[in-house]
Formats: C-alpha cells, structure tokens, sequence
C-alpha cells in the first residue's frame, strides 16, 4: 500500500501584497474526508493567537481533473474536504503576512519571513510523517535560508521530518546577508536582514565565546549546523528559540552604543541557551504540543527563569562583561522586581499557568496583579544557584542541576514534572527543598535575597535620589500633547484617590502638570502634606485629593558589605569569575 504524502509549495509572486501563497499537494488519500488545521499557536510563543485569522481564498481541488470538492469550515481553524473516491488533492490558500515580530509571518517588496505554525496546516493523521517543502521566491536574486534539510538536486527545496519539525523551523526568503563560522567544529551561521549599526566581525566573535560557554555546561553541541536568524527594524525587539536556530528582532541602531549591544548579547545568549532548556529539556505538558489550544504548565519559571539567569551570566564568563556590569544587571533586575506590586499578589508557579491569559495580554493594571515568570524565575534561580553553591562552597552549582537535566530528560526529550526538577534541585543541593520550593513557587512570601547574599559578602542597598519625591502613586507619560496617566498603584495616594490609567493629568494644586516636570512638582511637597489633582477622568473634568505618603527607594544597588571574611571573597570569587 502507497502511504499517503504531502507536498507544500510557499509562493509569493507578489510580496508588496504580504500575501503568502500557499499550495499543499497530498496524494494517495484514502479517506472519504480530509480534515486540515491550522495551529493557533507556536511553542516558545505561549499566547493563543489564532493563526487562521490570516487565511483567506482557501480551495481544495482534484489534483487529476482540477475540479473544487466540496468543504466546508468545522470549527475556526479546521476546514473538511469532502474527497470522496479522490485520492490525490490539491488544497490552496493565502496567508495575509504583516507583521514583524519573531513568533509570526512578515512579507513585503525587501524580504519574506515565515513561522510554520502561522503558515502550514496539519492533517491531523499524518503529524509524524515526513514533509516536503518548496519554497518559490519572487526573484531570482532572493535566496531562502532555514534549518531545514534541503532535498538534493531539487532547488529550494526541503524536508521536515515531521510537522513538529517544520513548525521549528523558521524560513528567511530575500537577500539576507550570510556569515558562516564555526564552533567545535560545527557550522554556525548567522543571516541578517536589514541595514544597521552592527559590527559583524565582532558580533562573530562574541557569538563564538557565549555558544563556548553554553557547550561547556552541558558538555557539547546537540546538533549539525545553527543559524541565528537576526532582524534588525525600526525599534522592535524580540526572540524566539528553536531546536537548530533562533530569531532575534533587534533595533538596527542598537549596536554601537555599549548598554544596549550588551543587551543584544544578552538576547543571543538567552535564545541559545533555550536550544536546551525548553526546546529539549522539556516540562512534562509541553513534550508533545497540542497546536489547537494552551498547554498548561507551572515550570515556565525554570524554563524562562533560569535562562534569563543563564542570559546575564553567561556574558560574564565570556568576558564579554566584568562583574561590575553584571551586579549592575542584577541590580536593575532587582529594582524591576522590588517595584511590581503584582508580586505580592501572584505567586510564580501561577504565573507560569497563566501566561496564556496574562504575561502576554498585558494591560494597564497589570503589574498591581501579576509578576512576570521570567524575572521572579530568574531571582529564585540565583537564589537557588547561590543556595547550592554555599552548601558546597562553589563545587556544585545551577550548572550541575541543568547538566543533570540534560542528561535524564533533555537528551532523550522526556518532559519533567514539577516534583522531578525539584528532585534533581535536591539531589545536587544534597537537602530537602520542599519548604524553598513551596515558599517561592506557591506563595508570594518575599525573597530574601540578603540572606543569600550573606555567605558571598553582598546586600541590597537601597538607594534615594538626593532629592527624594513624596509618594503619590502614578506613571505619567505625554502622548499626543497630552498627559496620560498609564499606570495607577493599587492603593497607593492616586489609586485610593480614584485616579486611573488612561485618565489625562491637568494640574497639582491648581498648577498645570506635565509627565516632564511631575516629580519635580511633588518635591515641593511633604509626605503627610494633602495636594489636589485635577485630571479629566473619561472625559469629565475632576479635582480629587490625595495625601502623599514617605517617598520609596529610587532603585536598590547588590553592594559588597564592609570587610567580607575571606570565606565570603572566595565565595564571590567561585561565582563571578
Ligand atoms: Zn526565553
């Protein structure tokens, strides 16, 4: 018996339409229907986007007489092809493709970019079964680039070995600039769209030291060849990770400048190191995506937590920055941290859960609610690194859990439960972590980070500008000629005022105010002092009154304590080095 095949042609003969056009050939089919879904989401990317708002003109012909069969829409994302005796059938379609960001679909008259999670439907029988892709360029002078196994002596033309695969595998079509390099002998390559500031020459070489570092804590590379997918745009930033490859959005000018090429380098040791935590070392609801709806799960803490820790350090060993740099990243990681009311409210296991529902539909009250997973993830991280690291005076680390990782779950690609990455925190802790686990995972219990920061000879410090401001409670930012409030801390002076986001700021005390000179305007007050702010709340014209309260710490410094004991240098030492 003849198993059944799919063949996908990408077209786009018109790329200033950011229209893909997308044939899919399947031949001996031997059902009376053919059921095709489009995913509604792609891994890395944990929000439901419904990809299928982007297909338009879809029709299924007979591949052999060329005539419609019938179809008809099940559900948003399922069409059923009525086949009857047919078996070779020819199912066509567009893809609306206009929007730059790393996890969708961007084609216009300079490149085209696709993810095969917002481009390619499945059939649901035949997920784990090779896939042939040609992709058909507008011009000769446009080159495709993706990680996919190209089919000999057919040109532009691909394999994925399954639908996983090909939804791992983004494709770059265009005059993308290539420079290939090599790491322990591997082929790397990064292929950058777009005009910037960047220096190649040195972007390689620092490339080459984070992927080093990387191979080192998991003793190798797991695969043939890696591209870095970079695209450099107008101001948007952005990764996602994928198996053999990531894709890095980067503002073009955002090289030259030290903080933010740091920043770049951060991203690319952040989306190299998921090519193992995440994309291999897997939690347990995402070893096999179900692309129709959210897959749940409490560890994107550890998943995005650890690397975001995995991203500020790495550099450092690498020599790329000092320790200097990275207390300073630290530090404002901290700050960020300290100053998100929604900590005290959304313990981290939940935020993981709900990343569907909340990290990525972010809204104006969202920071009074809800903590990011990747931030407090990356601070129980280091607690947990420094933990380890005291108990065994630097010869364990967070490195010797992800190795052990890697080793029982990621190489095989067996997802961990929660109680298994808790197990191999304690195998390499040597103690019971129940009581870690559950205080910083399950409940909103604060991290106290002077304690362990202690054995390293560190604290937190926290720091008040010279001229402090009294506390009102509001972000205010001038959009448009106005002065727009944009955010509102739960019960602070503004929020039991009744002042909300989106509410326009007029004066203090009868004087205009603007974001430009609003700090500046409440140093002239006294916390105790009642003031009155006039704002037009949804278009009515309101002086309320607020009574400021003691001013908060402008930013909280890791500073080293006054004559660390050689136990705490050496600890210092074994850590950042
Ligand atoms: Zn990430």
């Amino acid at each position: 018996m003849t198993s059944t095949t799919m063949f996908y042609q990408v077209e786009m003969p018109e790329p200033q339409s950011h229209l893909f056009e997308v044939t899919l050939h399947i031949s001996h089919w031997k059902k009376k229907t053919l059921n095709l879904k489009m995913p509604v989401w792609t891994p890395g990317s944990y929000l439901v986007r419904e990809y299928a708002r982007h297909v338009q003109d879809f029709k299924a012909l007979s591949s052999s007489s060329n005539e419609s069969l019938l179809n008809h829409k099940i559900a948003k994302n399922h069409w059923q092809i009525i086949t009857e005796h047919q078996t070779d059938i020819t199912v066509k379609y567009r893809v609306f493709a206009n929007e730059l960001t790393v996890r969708t679909n961007h084609l216009d008259s300079t490149h085209g970019y696709f993810n095969g999670a917002a481009l390619f439907m499945f059939i649901p029988e035949l997920t784990k079964q090779p896939i042939k892709v040609q992709i058909i360029p507008p011009k000769s002078e446009w080159k495709v680039t993706t990680t996919l196994t190209s089919v000999p002596e057919e040109h532009n033309t691909f394999i994925a070995q399954d639908f996983d695969t090909l939804v791992d595998s983004p494709v770059e079509v265009g005059q993308q600039a290539i420079h290939d390099f090599e790491v322990l002998d591997i082929p790397h390559h990064y292929a950058i769209w777009g005009k910037g500031n960047l220096k190649v020459k040195q972007l390689i070489k620092d490339t080459k030291k984070i992927i080093e570092v990387e191979a080192k804590i998991f003793g190798g590379l797991p695969y043939e060849k890696y591209l870095f997918l970079l695209h450099l745009s107008g101001s948007g930033y952005g990764g996602l990770e994928h198996k053999e490859c990531c894709t890095l959005n980067y503002p073009r000018l955002g090289f030259r400048d030290k903080d933010k090429y740091n920043r770049f380098i951060q991203l690319v040791a952040h989306e190299f190191f998921h090519l193992w935590n995440v994309k291999r070392i897997r939690p347990k609801a995402l070893e096999t995506f179900d692309y129709e709806q959210e897959n749940y799960t409490t560890s994107l803490w550890f998943s995005e937590g650890a690397t975001s820790y995995y991203d500020i350090l790495i550099p450092l060993r690498a020599n790329i920055y000092n320790r200097k740099k990275f207390l300073e990243n630290l530090s404002k990681d901290i700050t960020r941290y300290l100053s998100i009311p929604g900590r005290n409210v959304q313990p981290l296991g939940e935020s993981s859960f709900d990343a569907w529902i909340k990290l990525y539909r972010r809204e104006a009250h969202s920071d009074n609610n809800q903590i990011s997973y990747y931030l407090k993830g990356e601070l129980v991280t280091l607690l947990l690194d420094l933990l380890i690291r005291n108990k065994h005076q630097n010869q364990k680390s967070l490195d010797n859990v992800m190795q052990i990782l890697w080793e029982r779950y990621g190489k095989a690609e067996i997802g961990f439960t929660p109680d298994n990455l808790q197990q191999v925190c304690e195998e390499v802790a040597e103690q019971d972590l129940s009581e870690f686990f559950k205080r910083y995972l399950e409940t909103t219990e604060e991290l106290p980070f002077d304690e362990y920061f202690a054995p390293f000879g560190l604290r937190i410090k926290p720091i008040h500008d010279k001229e402090t401001v009294p506390y009102l409670g509001i972000k205010v930012q001038a959009e448009a000629g106005k002065e727009i409030i944009k955010f509102t801390e739960a019960g602070s002076p503004a929020g039991i005022a009744g002042i909300d986001p989106n509410d326009e700021l007029l004066a203090i005390n009868g004087i205009r105010a603007t974001a430009e000179n609003f700090n500046e305007r409440l140093k002239d007050y006294h916390p105790g002092e009642t003031i009155t702010i006039t704002i037009f709340h949804q278009d009515e014209l309101l002086t309320v009154s607020a009574t400021l309260e003691k001013p908060q710490p402008t930013r909280y410094e890791v500073v080293p304590i006054e004559n660390p004991s050689e136990t705490q240098q050496q600890n210092l030492a074994g850590w950042l080095t």
